[in-house]
């Protein structure tokens, strides 16, 4: 396939995401997913992120990294963002009576958390479902928000003064920049997966991990370490005094049944112990 060939194939595909997306919701062909979030001191769940899942009436699953971009370009990921909101609210209605459902969080773009109305229009989902805001966590990711920080920070307020709990995600990617983490009033830093993926080998990369996580306590911000694959990753992290762990070494993103089920039998994980080949 020629350059131009594959310029054309992802314009089609642009295209036909865009020309798609609200029948699709509106024929509720998104669904959440949940992924555990594992505490490191009881091994137990402490809580999962709420990940976008879209299954068409016809055809193939989309993953997020296809539509998301999409819908950042043309604006229709505030509506997604609130469909999922809904969609978390939903699940602890029906479920909070019959499982202990622990904080979930919900991811919110750089165009959501800008937007005029987000505030009002969270509380309103939230309010009309009668959730606790203590149960829903929100990750932001101020990289993103290059173009009005200001604004950024304001909203990061206004999530926290209604109850929110509010994380910033994907740290250490991109433009994350130390200076504004003085500024945001976040509780939780999640460290970008790419931190843990195949570099992770290297003596550099550890130490820049350590530095964060300690720099992190030296806040007050909780860490969360995304991306965790393997064993040693884990041991290193419980040993570094990380607070929290996401990734397929625990557990993959499942749907709600699936999720219900593993809440119902209060699993405590365990780490093998990994045996250094130094
Ligand atoms: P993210 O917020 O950084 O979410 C974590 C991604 O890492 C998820 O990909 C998850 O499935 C994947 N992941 C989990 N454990 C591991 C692991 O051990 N190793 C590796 N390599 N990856 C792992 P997913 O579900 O495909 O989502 C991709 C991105 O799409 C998310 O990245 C987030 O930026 C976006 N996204 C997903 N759902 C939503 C949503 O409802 N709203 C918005 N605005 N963005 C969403
Ligand atoms: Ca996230
Ligand atoms: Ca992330």
């Amino acid at each position: 396939m020629t350059f131009d060939d594959k310029m054309q194939k992802i314009y089609e595909n642009k295209l036909n995401i865009t020309y798609r997306m609200k029948d699709a919701i509106n024929n509720r062909e998104f669904s959440v997913f949940y992924q555990p979030k594992i505490d490191f001191r009881c091994m137990c769940i402490c809580g999962a992120e709420a990940l976008v899942r879209w299954f068409p009436k016809e055809g193939k699953p989309i993953f997020p990294d296809e539509f998301i971009p999409v819908f950042e370009q043309n604006g229709f990921i505030l509506t997604l963002d609130l469909y999922v909101l809904d969609e978390v609210c939903r699940y602890f209605l029906q479920n909070e009576k019959i499982l202990n459902i622990p904080k979930i969080s919900v991811n919110l773009s750089a165009y959501s958390i800008l937007a005029e109305d987000v505030i009002e229009r969270i509380t309103e989902i939230v309010e009309i479902h009668d959730i606790d805001p203590k149960k829903l966590e929100f990750e932001l990711t101020e990289s993103a928000v290059e173009s009005d920080i200001g604004l950024f920070l304001q909203r990061v307020k206004e999530l926290k003064s209604l109850g929110f709990t509010v994380s910033i995600d994907d740290f250490g990617a991109g433009l994350s920049s130390l200076n504004r983490l003085c500024a945001v009033e976040a509780d939780v830093l999640k460290l970008d997966k790419e931190f843990f993926s195949l570099k992770f080998a290297g003596d550099k990369s550890k130490a820049v991990v350590a530095s964060v996580v300690d720099m992190a306590k030296r806040i007050d911000m909780l860490v969360v370490a995304e991306g965790v694959e393997t064993a040693e990753q884990a041991l290193w992290l419980q040993k570094l005094n990380c607070d929290y762990a996401q990734g397929y070494y625990f557990a993959s993103p499942m749907d709600k049944v699936a999720f219900s089920a593993l809440l119902q039998s209060q699993k405590i994980f365990s780490i093998e112990e990994v045996i250094s080949k130094e």
